[in-house]
């Protein structure tokens, strides 16, 4: 099979390998489609290492369909059906640390994840190892599987919304419209919340599209003013950190109203500080809130989501490209082309829409 795999940090390579071992109790999926994101590009230039494996296969945003299963799984008891449409999460949690018993398996201390330590979506077949099944995630419906694999990404959005309160009522700052900035502008436009998105000029235009109400490329003081202003001089009632910028946390601290709620929820470069006047905190009774990946509960969430059409996220797919191909998706990937880019294995075209 084709596959393209990370011999080194900084050196993807497109390479045949031999059809995973379907071992007895093992699920063999075909992949559909692998979104990218720029985790997967801070992998492959080497930002980022901690938790690869060398020579492991990339891509973490999987859509597949079940292909076979090993001689001691009963098709649609302990896996699906083979030829049933499935989400891949990506988290293989372990079940038994402290925070997976808390219910945050998605922080688990023995987290093993497809596409950076187990091989992952950016090949012609997967293998699905036994304490990885639950991850496998039926879809009620057939739909696209380059939107089906945007799974993983609304998964880490629903994770981070357990936590902020967005209603119709609510006035929502989006702090950043890359992928994951335009997911969440959609989610709290489907609530019925009224959604401010901030990014680069480019990316307004999609904003609005999925949902935002309102738009501004202003920074700084003058983000603040804009918000003000939006907010009828209350500021707004959440504001998600949506781009891993730390200079943007006192910003947002300015920009939330009394009794408001703020989420950090991109990453942030490691060793990076962010100031903050503390009696922003206290006299306006802000709250704040971190959140990483999702569980498993989450994903299937996100995947029922997408598969009702309850959520329509394919506005964000812009470009797809075969698995030949997976430097230029690489390349829209770097070079901000698009909003999300699709590998799919088993295509020899790409298209651009
Ligand atoms: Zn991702
Ligand atoms: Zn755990």
């Amino acid at each position: 099979m084709l596959a393209a795999s990370l011999p080194s940090p900084g050196s993807l390579t497109l390479v045949r390998r031999p059809l995973p071992i379907l071992g007895p109790r093992d699920v063999l999926l075909r992949v559909e489609a692998t979104t990218l994101c720029g985790t997967d590009l801070r992998i492959v230039t080497g930002q980022k290492t901690h938790g690869v494996t060398p020579g492991v296969i990339l891509g973490h945003e999987i859509a597949a369909r079940v292909w076979k299963l090993g001689v001691d799984l009963r098709p649609g008891i302990d896996a699906p059906a083979p030829g049933t449409q499935v989400g891949l999460a990506p988290e293989i949690a372990c079940g038994h640390c402290v925070p997976c018993t808390a219910g945050r398996s998605n922080v688990c201390a023995n987290m093993a994840l497809f596409g950076t330590g187990v091989d992952g979506g950016l090949a012609d077949v997967i293998r699905v190892p036994e304490r990885a099944l639950a991850c496998i995630t039926p879809s009620a419906r057939e739909i696209a599987p380059p939107l089906l694999a945007l799974a993983e990404p609304l998964s880490c959005c629903l994770r981070a919304r357990t936590r902020l309160p967005i209603t119709s009522t609510s006035r929502v700052l989006i702090l950043g419209t890359g992928p994951i900035g335009l997911i969440h502008c959609a989610l709290a436009a489907a609530a019925g919340a009224s959604v401010m998105a901030c990014g680069r000029p480019a990316r307004l235009d999609p904003a609005l599209a999925l949902g935002a109400s309102t738009v501004t490329a202003s920074q700084g003081d003058e983000l603040v003013a804009t918000v003000r202003e939006w907010s009828g001089g209350a500021g707004a009632d959440v504001v998600i950190i949506a781009v891993g910028d730390p200079g943007l946390v006192p910003i947002a601290a300015q920009c939330t109203a009394i009794g408001g709620y703020i989420s950090c929820f991109a990453g942030f470069p490691a060793g990076t500080l962010a100031q903050i006047d503390p009696n922003l905190i206290h006299y306006r009774e802000l709250t704040i809130s971190g959140s990483a990946n999702a569980t498993l509960e989450d994903y299937a969430a996100a995947v029922a989501t997408l598969s009702t059409g309850a959520l329509d996220l394919s506005p964000l797919i812009t470009h797809e490209f075969p698995l030949t191909q997976v430097d230029a998706a690489l390349d829209a990937v770097r070079s901000r082309a698009g909003l999300k880019v699709a590998v799919r294995p088993g295509r020899n075209k790409p298209t651009e829409r």
